[in-house]
């Protein structure tokens, strides 16, 4: 474990999660004096704090996995095609335990505060256990949706039962037999655990303000023989992420939407649905993004899947989704879902009809009637992206703050940095890659090309690395004006930055959360800064210009 007497660090990462694991692992291989900070007892990020029954990949197992390690590529085995919750949590561990990371690791301490000191050219960051703490650079590792949100309906703190969002899900054993439950929300989440938990609760309560396009999972296990097989084509798997859109095994049908015939498209259709992950969102024809008609014909054909699913088609008709099409939000992935409202035990309550009203002691109360549960989860999804950041107070250079600035939407260069924030550098952050792809791919990226860059600082004897303003704002318009050829501009997600739950982000105006151009075309743009010096950062002090990064040339030479 950490030392936690020490108070400087080279570089500070926050986050124990997925991309901060990795951070770390390069830093403490690079020899670099630095320490992650997170605010959980234990690491994991997401797969530590989501223990909801059904929590588990959507992505394949083993795209899912670090790339970094022949050797942990090697040793690990997969259990089933999406990986569920406590497997991927053990992974994590695994991974850490097997680099002994934990040691440049603190748990329990959240960051409060951060503010940069300009003369200095250091952060300097209030930890919530009284720490004050320095570090030169902050790598911020804080994951995409990890800021849960709770609708704000009177009286939830009134109720007797138990009550949750899915994000605190107990950590303890939770007995749900014969149990009463009601779950709010039908997104991404929601719909894995109502798909799990509706064959063991008493009675099962859905409340859905609006469904959700879903498509199902096709897990399964993977066996020896099949481990083998991945192991040996590892090369050709991540290539393959490497060459897709959304960093999967799934790439996109190359053939024009309108060069084929309505009865190839179906039969594609057909296929895919039956097919194990994305495919039927991601190796789509590329116009159901952006095609209004191509997205309609997809969508009526997922409808009538759906109608083929569930017995009563006044059900089924409100489990369709009216107000977007197929795959302009990011799709959840289903194990069963639908057919759980077949079910005598389950119930479908349609709160834009008869919104709920308020949390009473014994249940809730919608403008139609009065429901009594022993637990009521909160499945109503996260503060995106950049919720965790609005939660530290980060005061830039000019004491200017992140949130005020990011106040109608994020600005930033590459998804990398910020413009004023001088030393900070973001995995996974908003506008960037990793927002949009298959996400350990898109943090492997964006750590290995932050530190490169540190390399190339710390190479040069300067302090401080700045993203220009006008650097900020090109990226910042480009990431802007690809949203106008999708038609996810047009749906309320977090991929638009809509969350009713939080002000400001209720549907109205559209937050330019994610990078839309593709892992291809990011990665080449990102590399290309790199191989001009990185164009677009101002560093200080300016020393003697070296041409090229040392870690681009020796990629260069490695071929
Ligand atoms: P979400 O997609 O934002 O869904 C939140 C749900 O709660 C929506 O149905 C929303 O309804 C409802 N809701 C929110 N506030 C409400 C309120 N005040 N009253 C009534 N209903 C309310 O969140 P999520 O399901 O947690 O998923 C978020 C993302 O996490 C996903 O898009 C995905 O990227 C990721 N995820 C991935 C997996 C996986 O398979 N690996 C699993 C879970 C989540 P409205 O639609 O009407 O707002």
């Amino acid at each position: 474990m950490a030392d936690r007497s020490q108070t400087h660090y080279e570089v500070i990462v926050i986050g124990a999660g997925v991309a901060g694991i990795y951070q770390i692992k390069r830093l403490a291989d690079l020899g670099i004096d630095a320490t992650v900070l997170e605010a959980a007892p234990d690491l994991g990020g997401t797969w530590y704090w989501n223990r909801y029954p059904g929590a588990r990949f959507d992505s394949e197992s083993y795209t899912y996995g670090y790339s970094f390690s022949k050797e942990l590529l090697n040793e690990w085995h997969w259990k089933e095609r999406f990986s569920g919750q406590p497997e991927n949590l053990r992974y994590l561990n695994y991974v850490a335990e097997k680099f002994d990371l934990r040691r440049h690791m603190q748990f329990n301490c959240r960051v409060e505060a951060m503010a940069f000191d300009e003369e200095e050219n250091l952060w300097r960051l209030s930890l919530d256990d009284g720490r004050e703490l320095t570090c030169r650079f902050v790598m911020m590792a804080l994951g995409l949706l990890s800021t849960p949100t709770y609708p704000r309906i009177p009286g939830m703190e009134r109720f007797k039962g138990r009550s949750f969002h899915t994000f605190h899900w107990p950590h303890e054993p939770l007995d749900l037999s014969g149990k009463r439950v009601a779950v709010i929300g039908t997104g991404a989440t929601a719909i894995q655990v109502i798909a799990e938990i509706a064959d063991k609760v008493g009675q099962l309560t859905v409340f859905q303000r609006r469904p959700n396009w879903s498509a199902p999972l096709n897990n399964g296990p993977i066996s020896e023989a099949e481990m083998a097989d991945i192991r040996a084509r590892y090369e050709e798997i991540f290539a393959a992420c490497a060459r897709s859109p959304g960093g999967f095994e799934h790439e996109p049908d190359r053939r024009g939407f309108y060069e084929v015939s309505a009865e190839e498209r179906r039969a594609l259709w057909d296929r895919l649905y039956d097919e194990p992950g994305f495919g039927i969102w991601l190796a789509n024809f590329r116009e159901i993004f952006m095609d209004e008609a191509a997205n309609a014909e997809l969508s009526a054909y997922i409808a009538e899947r759906i109608r083929g699913r569930v017995k009563d088609q006044a059900v089924a008709e409100k489990l369709i989704p009216k107000d977007h099409g197929f795959g302009v939000q990011r799709v959840p992935l289903e194990t069963r879902y639908f057919e759980v409202y077949n079910r005598d035990n389950v119930e479908l309550v349609d709160i834009s009809e008869t919104p709920i009203e308020a949390v009473t002691e014994t249940g809730l109360r919608t403008s139609a009637r009065a429901f009594d549960f022993d637990i009521i989860v909160y499945a109503t999804g996260f503060d995106a992206i950049t919720g965790a950041f609005d939660h530290i107070d980060i005061q830039g250079a000019g004491g200017q703050r992140l949130r005020e600035k990011w106040a109608e939407g994020p600005s930033t260069f590459l998804g990398l940095m910020i413009h004023g924030f001088p030393n900070l550098f973001m995995a996974g952050g908003p506008q960037s890659g990793s927002a949009s792809t298959n996400y350990p791919r898109g943090i492997e990226t964006a750590v290995n090309w932050c530190t490169d860059l540190l390399q190339h600082i710390r190479a040069r004897g300067h302090v401080r690395a700045e993203a220009t303003a006008e650097a900020e704002a090109r990226w910042t318009a480009h990431v802007t004006k690809m949203y106008a050829s999708m038609l996810m501009r047009k749906a309320k997600s977090w991929f638009t930055g809509y969350n009713s739950n939080v002000p400001g982000h209720e549907q109205g105006k559209i937050r330019y959360f994610v990078y839309n151009g593709g892992a291809p075309k990011y990665v080449a743009r990102i590399e290309e800064v790199a191989a001009m010096g990185y164009e677009g950062i101002d560093f200080s002090p300016a020393s003697a210009p070296a041409a090229r990064a040392p870690a681009v040339e020796a990629r260069q030479a490695a071929g």
